[in-house]
C-alpha cells in the first residue's frame, strides 16, 4: 500500500483511485503520479511501456495560471510532455492548446541559451557570450552606484508578464527604488479603472457556474480574462439553461456560442449598458434593499443635491430621471443594433435578478476613449440587480482571490518615479508605461539601466519606432538588460539579453479570481522537482535547466546581495537566510517560509499526509484555501475591532489613530486608508458594522467623490463618454480600425517559438464586410490593402467577411513578427526578416525574406509550410492615452484602399515626428494633479498602485505646479456624451 493510500484510509476516507477532482478517467490520478505508466503509440501493436514522474508547475502562456503536469520520462530525465493537472482548483485539468504547447517553447531551437553581451553598436546584431558572474558584478555596481548618487530613478524594471504577485515590486522596495512598470496600461487598466470606481478593487470575479445570465463584453470563451477556466464555467452554466450575451463587433469564437450576439459600433457599448440600466430603474426591476443598504448614495445627494432631503425615496426620484435619456432608442443610434434587439436583452437581464455574472476586461474598455466607462456602466446593472457577492453574481477579485505574504516585506521607497506615474494621470490605473519614449524625448528624465522581463515594448506598444529610437540612445537609456526565454524585437537593441526560463524552468506563485473560492498555485522547474523527489538536491535553478537558463527569483537575489555586499545601503537584510544567519536566502527558504506560515490549511493538510508544505506543494501544485466566499460585504466587524474607532457622517468607521505604515504591498480588498492616514475597519449599515467595500465612502461608489474631487466631476457617475472613434469624429472617407483582438492560440509576443501553435494560426489579414470591400475597390480575400493611420501605413491582406459590422475593419493582434537583417534568427518559423531605412523622422519597412523551412536542431522547422507571417500593425499607431484611466486606446481611424503600386505584403511606413503631435495632443486633454489635488499630492492615497511609495513621496514637488506644465492645461473631453 502507498504511503498516500495509507494517509487516506487513516483519516477515515475512502482512496479513490481516479482523478480525485473531476472524476474523469483522462486524467492520471494524484496517488500514482510516481510512476504514471503510458504505452507508446508507435510501437503498436507491440507492448512498449513509458514510465513518467509526472510533476505539477502553473501554466505561463497567459495570465489564467492553470495547473499543468509535466510528465518527466523516468528514462530520459527530460520532460515529454505537458497536459492539464486535475488538481487544480482553477482549471481542473483542462488547458487550452497553449499549455501543451509549453513543450515546444522547452525544445525550442532559437531559444536564448547562455548570457549574452552586445558587440559593436546597439542594435548591430553582433553579440558574445559572457558568465552570469560578470554581468551580476556589472549590474550590481551600476545600480550601487546609482543608489548611492541619489539617482534611484534612473533604476526601472518593466514587467510584461508577471509571474508572482509582487515579488519584482518587493526587490524595488528593498533598493529604496519607485521602479515598477508594467504593460497594463496597453492591456486591462481601461477595464479595471470602472470597477475600481465602484468596489475599490480593479477586477471582477464573475461566479458564471451559477449563473442564469452571462454578459460578456469581450471575446471570454476564447480569450477573454481567465478564459479557460471561465469557459468551462460558463460551458456549465450553458447546460443547466443560461443565457449568453456577448457585446463584440466581430463574430468571434465567443460570439458564435451566444444566445445574443450584439455587434455594436465600437464605443457605443457603454450606450448600450446604460439603456439596460434605464430599463432596470423605469421598470423598478432593481434590487431597492441592495441599493438602499449598499450605494452610497447618501453621499451623492448630499454633495450634489444639498436642498434634497437625504432620503432614499429622494434618491429613487433623481435616479429615475439620471438616466431617462438613454432610451433603447437613443442606444439603437449610437451602436447601430435594433432598439427591438436591446430591448429583448435587457428583459433577459432583467429576469436574471442576483444571477447575472458579467466580465468586461480589454475589448471595447482597451479600444476607446472613456473606455473605462464601459466596465463601470456594466457594473452599473450587477449593482442594480444586486447581484454582487451573490451565488451567480458578481463579486470583487480580491474576496476570490489569496496572496500569502512572503518573509521580508521592505517599506516603502522615499521617491516618486514621474516617468511611470506622471503628475498629468492623478488618477491612471496603471503606469503610463507606453509613453516612456515621449517621456524620455521630452528631457523628463533619462534610465542608467532599464530591464524588460517578459516584455517587447518596441513590438507590444503603440508607436513602437520611437521606442526603438530611445532604446538606441545611450544617453536616454544607458544601459539595456533583457530577462527574457527568446529573441524578440526589443532584446535586439539591448545590451545584455539574459536567458530567463519558461514556465516549468521557474518559480512563482500566483491566485487569481475563477470561481468563488481562494487558491494558491506554484510554478516551479519541474526537472528540479523531479531530481528532488528521487533524493538529489539541487541548489540553483541552473543545475537542470537547459544551458545557462535561469529564473528571475534567484536571479533578484543574487543581484540584490551583489548591490549590498556588505549590508552598509540596508538591501542585503531582505535577502538574508532566516535559519542561517548572514547566509543567502534560497528559493527553497523563500517558499518553505511562506507555505509554513501564510497560507492557511497548508501546513495541516500537508503533515496529513507526511509531508512539510514546501513538499506538498511541489508534489501537487496548487491548494484550495476556501471556496463559498459569499458576500464578504456584508460580514460584521467583530467587536474586538471596534474598541477605538470613531464613525463619519456618512457611516465610515475609521481607527482612532492613523495606521502605522504598513508593508508596500497593499493586501489585495483591505480597506483603504482616507487622506488622513486612517484605517478603515468598516461601514455603518442600518446600525451594524460591516465590512463593506475598500472604496473611501466604504459602500459601492455610484457617485465617485474621487472623480468628483480630482477635476472631473462630469464623470463623477457612471455614463456614457463617446469614443475618439466615435461616426461623428471620423472624416468622411475613414472607417475604424479595431486592432484589439486576440487569437485563441496565440501568447500575444511569445508564440513565435511554439511550433505547434504557429502551425495553427500564423497571419493576420484584415477583416473587412463585402459592403465595405466593394467601396474600397477591394475585390476579393487575399488582395492586398494599405491601411492609413494618422502617422503612417500599413500593407496587408484583406479577408471579405460578413464577420465584422460595415464601416469597422479588424486586425488581429500577435502577428508581423520581424527581425532585423543579419541579426539572430530569433523565430524563425514566424519572424520575417526586414530591411529598416528612415527619412528624417519617416520610417519605412520592408520584407527582405519571409518566414519559412529552415535547417535547425529540430526537424520540424524544414516541414514548415506557411510564409505569410501577417503585419506589425502596432508600429503605424500614435499613442493614445486615456487622460482619466491611462489606459492607451487602441482604435484607430482609418482609410483602407487597394494597395498602390510597388507596396508590398507587410510593407510599414511611420512618422515617429507626427508620432509626438499626436502625443502632445491626447496630453492637452488631461488634467494634472497640479491644478486639481484637492490636499497637495500626486493622486489618491485609496487608490491601487503596485508598488505604492512613502507618504511624503506622494506630496507634489513644487516643480509639479500648473505653470511649470503649459502644455497640460485642462480641456474638456472632445463632445462628451449624455
Ligand atoms: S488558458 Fe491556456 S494559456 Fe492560459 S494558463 Fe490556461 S492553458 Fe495556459
Amino acid at each position: 500500500m502507498s504511503a498516500a493510500r495509507a494517509a487516506t484510509e487513516a483519516r477515515g476516507e475512502t482512496f479513490y483511485q481516479g482523478a480525485s477532482r473531476v472524476h474523469l478517467a483522462a486524467f492520471p490520478p494524484k496517488e500514482r503520479w510516481d510512476d504514471w505508466v503510458e504505452l507508446s503509440s508507435r510501437a503498436w501493436p507491440r507492448r512498449e511501456e513509458h514510465h513518467y514522474m509526472l510533476v505539477p508547475t502553473t501554466c505561463f502562456n497567459c495570465e489564467s495560471a492553470c495547473g499543468l503536469l509535466a510528465y518527466v520520462d523516468t528514462g530520459t530525465g527530460q520532460v515529454r510532455k505537458f497536459e492539464g493537472n486535475p488538481e487544480h482548483p482553477g482549471s481542473r485539468g483542462r488547458n487550452c492548446a497553449k499549455g501543451p504547447a509549453t513543450i515546444n517553447q522547452v525544445t525550442d531551437p532559437d531559444r536564448i541559451l547562455y548570457p549574452l553581451k552586445r558587440a559593436g553598436a546597439r542594435g548591430g546584431g553582433q553579440w558574445e557570450r559572457v558568465s552570469w558572474d560578470s554581468v551580476l558584478d556589472t549590474l550590481a555596481a551600476r545600480i550601487r552606484t546609482a543608489l548611492t548618487q541619489q539617482r534611484q530613478n534612473e533604476i526601472m524594471v518593466h514587467i510584461g508578464r508577471p509571474g508572482e504577485d509582487g515579488f519584482t515590486e518587493r526587490v524595488l522596495a528593498s533598493w529604496g527604488v519607485d521602479g515598477h512598470n508594467s504593460h497594463t496600461n496597453v492591456c486591462s487598466s481601461g477595464g479595471r479603472t470602472g470597477f475600481q470606481f465602484w468596489m475599490g478593487i480593479d477586477r471582477p470575479s464573475p461566479d458564471h457556474a451559477h449563473a442564469k445570465v452571462i454578459y460578456l463584453i469581450s471575446a471570454h470563451l476564447e480569450s477573454g480574462h481567465y478564459f479557460n477556466p471561465h469557459a468551462q464555467r460558463i460551458t456549465e452554466a450553458r447546460a443547466n439553461g443560461a443565457k449568453v450575451i456577448v457585446l463584440d463587433t466581430r463574430l468571434s469564437n465567443t460570439a458564435t456560442h451566444a444566445d445574443y450576439w450584439l455587434s455594436p459600433r465600437p464605443g457605443s457599448e457603454a450606450a448600450i449598458n446604460l439603456a439596460v440600466a434605464n430599463h432596470l430603474i423605469q421598470t423598478h426591476r432593481y434590487d431597492r434593499e441592495f441599493v438602499r443598504q449598499w450605494w452610497n448614495w447618501a453621499e451623492y445627494l448630499q454633495a450634489c443635491h444639498p436642498g434634497v432631503a437625504v432620503t432614499f425615496e429622494a434618491f429613487e426620484s433623481i435616479l429615475a430621471g439620471l438616466y431617462a435619456e438613454f432610451t433603447f432608442e437613443f442606444a439603437a443610434s449610437e451602436s447601430g443594433i435594433d432598439a427591438d434587439v436591446l430591448t429583448e436583452v435587457a428583459g433577459v437581464v432583467a429576469a436574471a435578478g442576483t444571477r447575472f455574472s458579467c466580465h468586461s476586461w480589454r475589448s471595447a474598455a482597451a479600444g476607446n476613449l472613456g473606455g473605462w466607462q464601459v466596465s463601470r456602466t456594466l457594473f452599473l446593472i450587477s449593482a442594480l440587480l444586486g447581484a454582487v457577492g451573490t451565488e451567480g453574481g458578481t463579486f470583487p477579485n480580491a474576496w476570490n482571490k489569496f496572496v500569502p505574504r512572503p518573509i521580508y516585506v521592505p517599506s516603502h521607497p522615499g521617491v516618486w518615479q514621474d516617468l511611470s506615474w506622471p503628475v498629468e494621470y492623478p488618477l491612471a490605473q496603471n503606469e503610463l508605461s507606453f509613453l516612456l519614449p515621449h517621456f524620455l524625448k521630452d528631457g523628463r528624465g533619462r534610465l542608467d539601466t532599464y530591464f524588460i522581463r517578459v516584455y517587447n515594448p518596441v513590438w507590444t506598444n503603440p508607436d513602437g519606432l520611437s521606442w526603438m529610437e530611445v532604446l538606441r540612445d545611450e544617453d536616454l537609456v544607458g544601459c539595456f538588460v533583457a530577462l527574457t526565454p527568446t529573441w524578440s524585437e526589443s532584446a535586439f537593441f539591448a545590451d545584455y539579453v539574459l536567458p530567463m526560463g519558461h514556465g516549468p524552468e521557474r518559480h512563482d506563485t500566483h491566485s487569481y479570481e475563477q470561481y468563488d473560492g481562494q487558491w494558491v498555485g506554484f510554478r516551479q522547474p519541474v526537472l528540479r522537482a523531479a531530481r528532488e523527489r528521487l533524493g538529489t538536491p539541487v541548489t540553483d535553478t541552473r543545475q537542470v535547466n537547459p544551458g545557462e537558463v535561469w529564473e528571475e527569483n534567484e536571479f533578484w537575489i543574487e543581484l540584490s546581495w551583489r548591490i549590498d555586499p556588505d549590508g552598509s545601503l540596508g538591501i542585503r537584510r531582505y535577502y538574508e537566510s532566516p535559519g542561517r544567519p548572514g547566509s543567502k536566502l534560497t528559493v527553497d527558504e523563500y517558499y518553505g517560509w511562506m507555505f509554513s506560515h501564510s497560507v492557511p490549511g497548508l501546513p495541516e493538510r500537508a503533515a496529513a499526509d507526511g509531508l512539510s508544505p514546501l513538499e506538498w506543494m511541489r508534489r501537487y501544485g496548487a491548494f484550495e484555501i476556501s471556496s463559498g466566499q459569499g458576500a464578504l460585504h456584508g460580514r460584521e466587524v467583530p467587536a474586538s475591532e471596534l474598541s477605538d474607532v470613531q464613525v463619519s457622517s456618512l457611516g465610515r468607521v475609521y481607527t482612532r489613530a492613523a495606521a502605522e505604515a504598513g508593508p508596500n504591498i497593499v493586501p489585495m480588498g483591505a480597506p483603504g486608508p482616507d487622506s488622513d492616514g486612517r484605517r478603515a475597519v468598516g461601514v455603518l449599515v442600518d446600525g451594524v458594522v460591516r465590512r463593506g467595500f475598500p472604496t473611501p465612502s466604504g459602500r459601492l461608489e455610484f457617485w465617485s467623490s474621487t472623480l468628483a474631487g480630482w477635476g472631473w466631476p462630469e464623470q463623477a457617475l457612471p455614463g456614457y463618454i463617446r469614443s475618439h472613434v466615435h461616426p461623428s469624429r471620423l472624416e468622411g472617407d475613414q472607417v475604424v480600425l479595431l486592432s484589439t483582438f486576440r487569437l485563441p492560440t496565440q501568447i500575444h509576443t511569445r508564440s513565435a517559438n511554439a511550433k505547434w501553435l504557429d502551425e495553427l494560426a500564423h497571419t493576420n489579414p484584415v477583416w473587412i464586410h463585402p459592403s465595405d470591400a466593394a467601396r474600397f475597390g477591394v475585390r476579393r480575400t487575399g488582395d492586398l490593402v494599405r491601411v492609413s493611420t494618422d502617422i503612417g501605413y500599413f500593407v496587408a491582406k484583406a479577408w471579405i467577411t460578413e464577420g465584422i459590422r460595415p464601416g469597422v475593419v479588424a486586425c488581429s493582434h500577435h502577428m508581423g513578427r520581424w527581425r532585423l537583417d543579419g541579426g539572430p534568427r530569433g523565430a524563425g518559423g514566424m519572424m520575417a526578416t526586414v530591411g529598416l531605412s528612415r527619412d528624417a523622422s519617416e520610417w519605412a519597412m520592408s520584407r527582405l525574406a519571409s518566414a519559412g523551412a529552415h535547417e535547425s536542431s529540430d526537424p520540424d522547422t524544414q516541414r514548415i509550410w506557411w510564409s505569410d507571417t501577417g503585419v506589425h500593425q502596432n508600429l503605424t499607431f500614435p499613442v493614445h492615452p486615456d487622460p482619466i484611466s491611462g489606459m492607451h486606446c487602441w482604435h484607430q481611424a482609418v482609410r483602407v484602399s487597394p494597395a498602390s503600386a510597388g507596396d508590398q505584403h507587410g510593407d510599414i511606413v511611420a512618422d515617429t515626428g507626427k508620432a509626438r503631435e499626436v502625443y502632445r495632443e491626447w496630453l492637452a486633454l488631461t488634467r494634472p494633479a497640479g491644478s486639481v489635488s484637492p490636499d497637495g499630492t500626486r493622486r489618491p492615497r485609496w487608490l491601487m498602485r503596485p508598488l505604492k511609495p512613502s507618504e511624503a513621496a506622494f506630496v507634489l514637488p513644487p516643480a509639479a505646479q500648473p505653470e511649470a506644465q503649459p502644455e497640460a492645461q485642462p480641456e474638456a473631453l472632445p463632445e462628451d456624451g449624455a
